[in-house]
């Protein structure tokens, strides 16, 4: 395990994060034995947030007692004063904590969304004061919009951005690390398995750690998945597997996909898990979690070929932002089954 000071933040943080996203899925005692055993093995940074169920009460219950062993990094997804002041305050006491060590301001994916998180009457406004108060000690901000995140850090409110980065989703390399390396800012990779579709596992988490990141957030549920994890980074990547990583994620980031989430599909099929894990199915097959996805979103997926209002132009490639061929991407899928 590798610890670096967190960009300009300073605090030595773990390469590797524990991302306690999926936690309120599985029974107490083995969320307590997983966060317990990333702490007794050197995970030392925890990323959760106010909109992932009850995480921030089991985080609470399981290791708040632990507390100056680890740094705490949460987020809220209000956009206003006053409800995101709130939130602050609710995951002051779910967490059983006096002071959040990183507060993000969770989930900006659009121009109007950035706007009224900064506006005067923004959750911004209620992180600053949060700060003031020592509530909460750096503030950051997450999205899945690499260009335009880099932009947002430009006016140097924020200290640290958390973004997607794994083998099928190289885009932050373009723009936004390089500008957040200039900028000394705290760099915190997220989805090293972009959600449980990409494999093999060991390369996965191995490629955002050959790049210039501080933590990798990556969720995990057991003492099992903890290990597997660590032991990814068990030693460091050297210049010939590092061309490798990066050769191999030029190839599967090939869909160009970002997960910004613009498009929405009235038939629901998950476009982007499927814009996303069609590069990686067809070179090494899927992770169970990917196969599971396939079978649970059949029907949905064999009818799109046959959607009426899509037929002339379809309405979620008018919604994206990057204008990729979503349709054809569905109906390769559909070939598939
Ligand atoms: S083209 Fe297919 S995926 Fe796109 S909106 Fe229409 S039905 Fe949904
Ligand atoms: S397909 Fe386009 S709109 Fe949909 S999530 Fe991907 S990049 Fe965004």
């Amino acid at each position: 395990m590798r610890y670096r000071p967190f960009g300009a933040i300073g605090v030595n943080v773990s390469s590797l994060g524990f991302g306690a996203m999926n936690l309120p899925g599985v029974p107490l005692e083995q969320a307590r034995a997983a966060l317990n055993y990333a702490l007794d093995n050197g995970i030392n940074y925890i990323d959760t947030a106010a909109a992932y169920r009850n995480s921030e009460e089991i985080i609470g219950e399981c290791i708040s007692h632990r507390r100056d062993e680890y740094f705490l990094a949460t987020k809220t997804n209000k956009r206003d004063y006053a409800t995101a002041k709130e939130e602050i305050d609710r995951s002051l006491t779910r967490m059983r904590t006096d002071v959040i060590d990183l507060l993000q301001i969770h989930y900006v994916n659009y121009v109007h969304d950035f706007k009224a998180a900064m506006e005067e009457d923004g959750a911004y406004r209620a992180a600053l004061e949060a700060k003031e108060a020592g509530k909460v000690r750096h503030i950051g901000i997450t999205g899945h919009r690499p260009e335009l995140l880099a932009k947002w850090i430009q006016k140097g409110q924020f200290e640290q951005v958390l973004f997607h980065l794994n083998l099928a989703q190289p885009f932050a390399l373009d723009e936004l690390i390089p500008e957040m390396v200039r900028r000394n800012m705290g760099r915190v990779a997220m989805k090293p398995l972009s959600g449980g579709f990409i494999r093999p596992v060991d390369k996965a988490i191995r490629y955002p750690y050959s790049q210039d990141v501080h933590v990798i957030i990556s969720g995990m549920v057991s003492v099992e998945e903890v290990k597997e994890n660590i032991a990814a980074m068990g030693r460091e990547v050297e210049e010939a597997e590092r061309r490798e990583l990066e050769s191999l994620a030029l190839k599967l980031g090939t869909h160009n996909c970002r997960r910004c989430n613009y498009c929405s599909c009235p038939l629901g099929i998950p476009i982007p898990d499927v814009m996303i894990s069609s590069v990686v199915s067809k070179e090494f097959g899927l992770l169970p979690k990917g196969n599971g996805f396939y079978e649970k979103h059949k029907e949905k997926i064999m009818s799109c070929a046959d959607y009426e209002p899509c037929k002339e132009t379809p309405l979620c490639q008018k919604q994206c932002p990057y204008h990729l061929p979503m349709q054809s991407v569905i109906a390769q899928a559909a070939a598939n089954y």
